[in-house]
């Protein structure tokens, strides 16, 4: 049963990363109490809570403090421990569940539940084992792209196949999991849609944001996406029809591919806030921290809406210095920086949002600002 958790209630988090930070940013602002549960000492999400629990993400005796002193549970991130989450729903309020935390940590039940909400994937198959991808790739074809079902994040725990001759480069993943394989999608661009919904199926989507990676990492995210009207409206269509079948409580952000003729193919889903949604702390009238923690508290959604075009940079390690140098130069920059001691290579560290109202010529600006380039 839907809940409503009022401001001076506790919100428990499981994880203290970014997304647990700016979740707790934004549940602090309407007056509610935060705990974070996170195995590492000073983490981002910790330094902004009222509670800290230091423990691992499966620690039981963690997880029981945790569902004591919460009046309602979620999560920032998805690798979570299924079975201890699965307890805490039968010892805490948890709206969003533990389903949605099964089917999305893995590749083969995730692509299955796309498909029976009645939207597009690109044409794969199920691996056990080297042999059986070996005996079942003809059915996907070259060039494709082999994805450990489990643990793979950032393009890490993926091997792209050119011909028959690269199958031994994939032999490696099946030492991690059952993998997927699945036919190279020639897309245009990459966009991304976060939906969000609460317990009494509110559903909304923020606008459609259009990501442009780096070495598999996110570079960018450009919004609105340079894509055409009839393509967003398929975009936010097949992601509310996704949310409905997984009857989400939350956000789930949904990840696509546009082809040369304006179609979409999903390629994967993250439940929980998403790096490509940041702009909306600024750009829009609601962000996609204040609506998840609207969502979990059974308060009414807004509509989201965009006040102004942006671009969202993230800020990996190696970009800290250089932009800290330059923060002089940028007053329509909002800089994020989310608290993590060391600016490790291609750790992200923070993000910058421009709204703009020229989105090439903000662009020429990113570049010829030299941090990025670094
Ligand atoms: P993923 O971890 O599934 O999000 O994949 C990471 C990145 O690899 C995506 O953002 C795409 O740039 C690329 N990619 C993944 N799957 C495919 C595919 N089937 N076809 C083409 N590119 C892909």
């Amino acid at each position: 049963m839907t809940k409503i958790i009022y401001p001076g209630q506790t919100i428990g988090i499981i994880g203290g990363g970014q997304l647990g930070r700016m979740m707790a940013m934004a549940a602090k602002e309407a007056g509610f109490k935060i705990a974070v549960l996170e195995p590492t000492m000073d983490s981002p999400g910790g330094q902004v809570a009222d509670i800290r629990i230091v423990a691992a993400y499966d620690d039981e005796a963690a997880l029981e403090e945790l569902a004591e002193i919460s009046d309602v549970i979620t999560y920032e991130f998805e690798n979570i421990d299924y079975e201890g989450l699965k307890r805490l729903t039968e010892i805490a309020y948890v709206p969003q569940g533990a389903e949605l935390v099964r089917i999305t940590q893995d590749r083969v039940t995730e692509k299955a539940a796309i498909v029976e909400a009645g939207c597009p994937v690109a044409p794969y198959v199920v691996a056990a084992n080297y042999k059986e991808l070996v005996a079942s790739i003809n059915k996907v074809g070259f060039p494709c792209i082999v994805k450990t079902a489990r643990g793979g994040y950032d393009g890490k725990g993926q091997q792209l196949l050119k011909c028959a001759d690269d199958l031994p480069l994939a032999e490696e993943l099946f030492t991690h999991s059952v993998c997927i394989a699945e036919g190279f999608v020639p897309f245009m661009k990459e966009i991304s849609v976060i939906v969000q919904r609460n317990g009494q199926g509110e559903t909304c989507c923020l606008p459609v944001g259009e990501n442009i990676h780096v070495h598999h990492i996110l570079h960018e995210t450009i919004v609105p996406a340079r894509i055409t009207d009839i393509t967003a409206e398929a975009a936010a269509k097949a992601a509310a029809k996704i949310a409905d079948y997984l009857n989400l409580v939350g956000t789930l952000a949904i990840e696509m591919f546009v082809l040369e003729n304006g179609e979409i193919i999903i390629n994967e889903l993250a439940p929980r806030p998403h790096n490509s949604g940041h702009y909306s702390i600024e750009a829009c009238n609601i962000s996609q921290f204040t609506q998840h923690i609207r969502a979990v508290c059974g308060w009414p959604l807004r509509q989201p809406k965009l006040w102004a075009k942006s671009i969202m940079v993230n800020v990996l390690g190696q970009h800290v210095m250089p932009l800290t140098n330059s923060i002089s130069k940028y007053p329509d920059w909002s800089i994020h920086l989310y608290g993590k001691a060391e600016a490790k290579v291609n750790r992200k560290m923070g993000h910058v949002t421009i709204m703009t109202d020229d989105i090439e010529k903000t662009l020429q600006q990113i570049n010829e600002s030299s941090i990025w380039s670094l």
